[in-house]
């Protein structure tokens, strides 16, 4: 498409930002930028500021000092919203609409036809998109009657009816069965094969270190950032988060 981002462009770009609910800032001095094409997984305990980083890089808080942009533009005024997939914990999903899974995914596609009428070629993106995620034979079923796992799929492939080039997913397999998780992971780097921006909130290092190319690692201020590799082997986390880093990952 058009706006779309090119290698190199920052998709998500905060320049020394600090934020605070009160007096004391819970984000301090951050500077990160995310390129078109990475899969990158912000790891942390509890109370790190992991949501809090994320809702100033979608414009949904603003930056007491410093700047957060979206695809180039100031977060709190990026009005093209239908290119970020927001993926959330499925447990806050439980009181979506008695809606089948083709009509959610069909709300994907609202921003690109003005709120008319799909034409055929809308429906066959809704439908390849149902296919992507491997939920074709689940496309009559009510939302409410799917798997934690299947319900995710559902809604990323919402995102990608809608044409979205980042998809931001926060702690998404809290709640989804074991056996599911490997395979909603694979699917998410699938994805990010075919070109989609990956930005994962996470606090199983298992799936982080299986699968994201890069790790931030926050606690208030920014740990480690770099290759996944590089995390592995380093003493970032012992840093970071001191007795509390044997709590995080603990599911592996
Ligand atoms: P994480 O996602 O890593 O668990 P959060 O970003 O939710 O961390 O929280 C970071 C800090 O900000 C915590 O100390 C939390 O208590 C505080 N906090 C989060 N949301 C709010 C809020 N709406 N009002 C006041 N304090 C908040």
């Amino acid at each position: 498409s058009p706006g779309a981002a090119g290698e190199g462009d920052a998709v998500i770009e905060l320049s020394d930002v600090t934020f605070g609910y009160t007096a004391a800032p819970v984000i301090e001095d951050v500077d990160l930028a995310v390129e078109a094409g990475e899969y990158v997984a912000v790891v942390g305990p509890n109370g790190s500021g992991k949501s809090t980083l994320m809702k100033l890089m979608l414009g949904l808080l603003r930056p007491d000092e410093g700047e957060a942009r979206l695809f180039g533009e100031p977060s709190h005024a990026f009005d093209d919203g239908e290119r970020v997939g927001y993926v959330s914990q499925h447990a806050s999903a439980a009181k979506e609409m008695p809606i089948t899974v083709r009509e959610v995914v069909k709300m994907g596609r609202f921003p690109h036809v003005g709120f008319g009428r799909l034409s055929s070629d809308d429906w066959a993106v809704v439908d390849e998109a149902l296919a992507t995620v491997g939920m074709s034979a689940f496309a009559d079923r009510r939302i409410t009657r799917l798997s934690g796992g299947q319900r995710q799929r559902a809604f990323i492939a919402r995102s990608l009816a809608g044409e979205a080039d980042l998809l931001v997913l926060d702690e998404p397999t809290v709640g989804v069965d074991a056996e599911s998780v490997e395979a909603f992971y694979d699917l998410l780097e699938s994805l990010n094969d075919d070109g989609i921006t990956v930005l994962l909130i996470e606090h199983d290092l298992g799936a982080v270190v299986d699968h994201a190319d890069r790790v931030v690692c926050l606690n208030r201020e920014v740990y480690f950032d770099g290759p996944t590799d590089e995390f592995v082997g380093s003493d970032a986390l012992a840093r970071a988060f001191g007795a509390a880093a044997g709590v995080l990952g603990g599911d592996r």
